[in-house]
Parts: structure tokens; sequence; C-alpha cells
């Protein structure tokens, strides 16, 4: 299936210049969901993982879902004032405005294995500050997987020291 032809494009959103890819479309459609997700799935399989990690709020779709699949736990990755236990904090540069992600410090172990999985790869500032918070408690990062990579932003160039891979890609 072309998962591309799936997700719609909605120009000048949430701010003009932006090209907004809108993955309600994609997730609405149960065999694209499926598609997207059985494709996260096989790539993961294999590399032992102990747990998901999906950044609010898109990859909370994506992350929770191929948690199922793979038997693994999830672990949420929120804005700030959202988690209700101690938490770890981190600030970053998003593609339009800056804001800060959370996490549980007590939500994994040392040296588990860990994948995240977000909706878009635009600069790669969301991927990299979940990243670091997981690093921080110890957290080894097995994988990054996107639905969307934005190439010409580069993202990946940001995340050279790990395993991404993503599934549409736009210039
Ligand atoms: P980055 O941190 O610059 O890589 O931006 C990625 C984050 O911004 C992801 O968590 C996305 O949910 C969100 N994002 C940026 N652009 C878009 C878009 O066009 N569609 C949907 N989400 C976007």
């Amino acid at each position: 299936m072309d998962l591309k032809s799936k997700i719609r494009v909605i120009e000048d959103f949430p701010i003009e210049g932006i090209s907004f890819k809108d993955i309600t479309t994609l997730i609405k459609d149960k065999d694209a969901f499926k598609e997207a997700v059985d494709k996260f799935v096989e790539d993961l399989k294999g590399k032992n993982i102990d747990y998901i990690v999906g950044p609010e709020a898109r990859g909370f779709l994506f992350g929770a879902a191929v948690a199922y699949v793979l038997g693994v736990g999830f672990i949420p990755v929120r804005k700030p004032g959202k988690l209700p236990g101690e938490t770890s904090i981190d600030e970053y540069q998003l593609e339009y405005g800056t804001n800060s992600l959370e996490i549980h410090t007590d939500a994994f172990e040392k040296g588990e294995r860990i994948a995240i999985v977000d909706d878009l790869l635009a600069t790669g500032g969301t991927m990299l500050s979940a990243a670091k918070l997981i690093e921080s408690l110890g957290g080894e990062i097995v994988a990054m997987e996107f639905l969307i990579e934005l190439e010409s932003l580069n993202g990946r160039e940001k995340l050279k020291n790990y395993y991404t891979n993503s599934l549409v890609k736009y210039d």
C-alpha cells in the first residue's frame, strides 16, 4: 500500500509557511494504520526491545500500538506538568517554537533496551530530546522509528549516532 497517499497535507498550519502532514487520515483507514504498525514491528522484531517510548501526542498513537503487537510495555514522554510522578525534563527547539519534554524518572531500569516511535522527523529536536531523557536515566536506545521523514530538514544528521527508520519520506 502507498502509505503516503493516506497522509493529508494541509498548507499553512499551524502557522504560515508550514506544510503540515496530517496523519489523522492515515490512522482512520484501518488497513493503512495496520500496515504502518506492522512495518514498525517488522523493523523492531529481533532487536530485543524492553520498552517503546512515544512522545506526546502522536507518538502515543503509533507507539502504543507497536508496543502491544511486540508484546512490550509503553512509556509516554509528555509535555511539562502532565506526568504525576517524579520526572526528568529537557527543553529543546521545535520546527516552530520551543518545547519541553518530561519522562518519569522510574519509567525503566538502567540498561534496558528502548525504541522510540514518533509520527514525524522534522529537525530531529523532539527525538533528540527524548533520547537525552532516556539516556540520562541509563536507557539504551536501540532504534528511532518515524512514520514520516521530512528529508530537507536533515533531522537524520542530528540523529546520526542512532539507528533511524522512516516509512514515508518527503523532500
Ligand atoms: P522536530 O522536533 O523538528 O523533528 O519535529 C517533530 C515533531 O513535530 C514531531 O513530534 C511531530 O509530531 C511535530 N511535527 C512537526 N511538523 C509536523 C507536521 O507537518 N505534521 C505533524 N507533526 C509535525
